[in-house]
C-alpha cells in the first residue's frame, strides 16, 4: 500500500491527494505546496529538497549502473566509450521520473502520517 502511493506520487498521510499537480510522466509540472485533500504541508521549511537532491543522484547512478550491465552484453569489450551515450541518453530520457520520484522518496522519509490517519 505504502510503496503503491508513493509511486503513484500520492501525499504520505491519507494516500489519496496528488504531490504533483500534472498526470504526464515525462513533464516536470508543478508540485502542490501541500495536500488538496488532508492539507499536509509538503514543503516543511526553505530548502527542504535540497536533500532530495542526493536521492535523485543515487537514482541516476543506480539507472547508469544498470544500462552499463544492460549494455555491455551487446559490446566486444568490457568498458566500451560508446556505452556513454546511452548512460546519458537513459538519465536524460528518466530526469523528470528522477525529479519526480526523488521528492516524492524524501517527503516519504521525513514526513510521517499524522496520528488520526494511523487509526
Ligand atoms: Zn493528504
Amino acid at each position: 500500500m505504502l510503496f503503491k502511493s508513493l509511486l503513484k506520487y500520492k501525499c504520505p498521510n491519507c494516500k489519496k491527494g496528488n504531490i504533483f499537480s500534472a498526470k504526464n510522466v515525462f513533464s516536470f509540472g508543478k508540485m502542490n505546496s501541500s495536500c488538496p485533500k488532508c492539507n499536509l504541508k509538503f514543503n516543511i521549511e526553505p530548502g527542504f529538497f535540497y536533500g532530495a537532491m542526493y536521492v535523485s543522484y543515487a537514482l541516476a547512478v543506480a539507472e547508469s549502473i544498470a544500462t552499463y550491465v544492460i549494455c555491455q552484453f551487446f559490446f566486444e569489450k568490457t568498458f566500451d566509450l560508446l556505452i556513454i551515450p546511452y548512460i546519458i541518453g537513459v538519465i536524460l530520457l528518466l530526469s523528470t521520473t528522477n525529479f519526480k520520484l526523488s521528492r516524492v522518496l524524501w517527503i516519504y522519509l521525513f514526513l510521517s502520517p499524522k496520528k488520526e490517519a494511523l487509526e
